[in-house]
């Protein structure tokens, strides 16, 4: 599919709705546009029955104007170069948006990873970063990569390890990516970062009561309706957190096929069905559907396509009966069908601000690693004794006295965790508010994704006017 509908045009689709309502100098809007560097590679890997096989893989830094560049890195059998600047493009838009420092980058390798070893895949892996560190495409201040579809801590502990013993003097290092695992320098938190972020990000679209209103919905989370697409790192997570706060999960879809129960799926029970039968269909009490793609269709309140790009296309965006989609992975959506939903009243929460969880918690990570201390360990013992002290001042005034469990619960200091989560969701919330504003500066005339594709340009802008590049 994403080899018929090219994934950059729809990214820059949807970058010129926006530039259109801004004033830049058109030779500004044209640089921030481009993708800067690509650089492509085929190297060669020796399989575990002594063959060489040759891999294709690219690495995208699609802007310089913040450094160090940022994105993910994907295995996938359809990877392609328009792909991944696509979503390195994407990844600049998303820094900007959620005011994360970083320039947007993206990496893909041309595997399908499941017809390789664990030893073949940490091959691929520690070949692919000596060629990204070979052409200066990875480090602290250069390129930070991250997991994407395809890859996780295990592939972000190989590339550290490899980075690391290429540069023994680099003090910093362990901040060449992120998504590690804790044990090797990662962040509590990142791994269920995106799938909050999603949480977060819907929760606060649902919270406007006017908004609501003329989508025929009540405000919050609870009792609402969700289909799910992809239960991977993203998909899953999301699920979880919508489950936690109430929402009703009526359909999942896996690449193997959809499963659907309007009176609720259990996600835990279907992971475990998963695991046990390699299979989310034939679970007890669901129906399963005909094709996979089925479940994008099911009447639902939040869809959450969570696998991959160009699944809502013009061909199916008719047949959509959700109220909300809320885009977990990137691209999900064609520029002409996110155009058909939002005529037909349907609200699109875009790519580019709900999935930016995972970046905002990579972004936390590489200043842990910068910072080399965990966050939480300076603070976290005197913040106790503080709250500790106000707690006895009001027993003294109030003659109330409170049990050892009550002043541990109000009164312990934070975790790592409990600050990153408390960033992201400032993020989430912070961000959201920064669409609507700008939306409305625009007379509420730009769907959600115009508006925050306009937020992402003008801080773009600015940044090279700080750099004096543009007047
Ligand atoms: P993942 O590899 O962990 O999971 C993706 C899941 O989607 C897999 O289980 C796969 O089997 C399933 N899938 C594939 N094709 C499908 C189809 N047609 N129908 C239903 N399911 C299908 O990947 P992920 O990290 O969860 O990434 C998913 C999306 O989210 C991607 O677009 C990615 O770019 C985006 N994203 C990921 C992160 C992150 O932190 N991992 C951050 C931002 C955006």
């Amino acid at each position: 599919m994403s080899g018929e509908i090219k994934f950059f045009d729809q990214v820059n689709a949807h970058f010129d709705r926006a530039a259109a309502y801004t004033k830049h100098p058109k030779g500004l809007l044209e640089q921030i546009r481009e993708c800067n560097s690509v650089y492509r590679m085929a190297f060669p890997i020796e399989k575990d029955d002594g063959s060489i096989e040759v891999i294709l893989a690219w690495r995208a830094e699609h802007s310089q104007h913040k450094l160090p560049t940022k994105g993910g890195i994907r295995y996938d059998w359809r990877v392609n170069e328009d792909e991944v600047k696509a979503l390195s493009a994407l990844m600049t838009y998303k820094c900007a948006m959620v005011d994360v420092p970083f320039g947007g980058a993206k990496g893909g390798v041309r595997i399908d990873r499941r017809k390789y070893s664990e030893s073949e895949l940490e091959r691929i892996t520690r070949r692919y970063t000596y060629e990204l560190f070979r052409k200066g495409f990875i480090g602290p201040a250069v390129d930070v990569p991250a997991p994407d579809y395809g890859t996780g801590p295990k592939e972000m502990s190989w590339i550290a390890d490899t980075y690391q013993a290429l540069t023994q003097e680099d003090v910093n290092g362990l901040g060449c990516v992120t998504g590690k695992p804790i044990a090797q320098g990662g962040v509590r938190g990142r791994k269920e970062a995106t799938g909050r972020g999603v949480y977060f990000g819907t929760r606060e679209a649902c919270s406007h009561a006017g908004d609501m209103a003329k989508l025929g919905l009540s405000t919050g989370i609870e009792g609402k309706t969700v289909v799910i697409q992809g239960l991977g790192n993203v998909g899953y997570y999301a699920a979880k957190f919508f489950s936690e706060a109430g929402a009703r999960l009526v359909g999942l879809a896996e690449y193997e096929g959809a499963i659907h129960d309007p009176n609720g799926l259990d996600i835990e029970k279907v992971m475990a069905h998963r695991a046990e039968t390699k299979s989310i269909l034939d679970f007890p009490g669901a129906k399963n559907l005909a094709k996979t793609s089925d479940a994008l269709e099911l009447e639902c309140d939040i869809l959450i396509p969570a696998a991959l790009e160009n699944q809502i296309t013009e061909e199916n965006c008719d047949r959509v009966r959700a109220k909300i989609v809320g885009e977990a992975a990137n691209g999900p959506t064609t520029a002409a069908a996110s155009e058909r939903l939002y005529q037909r009243g349907i609200m699109v929460i875009p790519d580019m601000y709900l999935n930016a969880g995972g970046v905002t918690v990579s972004y936390f990570e590489w200043l842990k690693n910068l910072s080399h201390v965990r966050f939480g360990r300076m603070e976290k013992r005197f913040e106790e004794r503080a709250y500790r002290k106000l707690l006895q001042a009001v027993q003294n005034m109030t003659g109330k006295t409170l049990t050892e469990d009550e002043i541990r619960g109000f009164a312990s200091g934070p975790s790592e965790e409990d600050l990153v989560n408390s960033g992201l969701e400032e993020t989430m919330v912070t961000s959201y508010e920064r669409i609507r504003e700008k939306r409305a500066e625009h007379g509420d005339r730009p769907d959600l994704r115009t508006a925050a594709f306009i937020v992402a340009i003008d801080m773009i802008a600015v940044t090279y006017g700080d750099l004096g590049i543009f007047p």
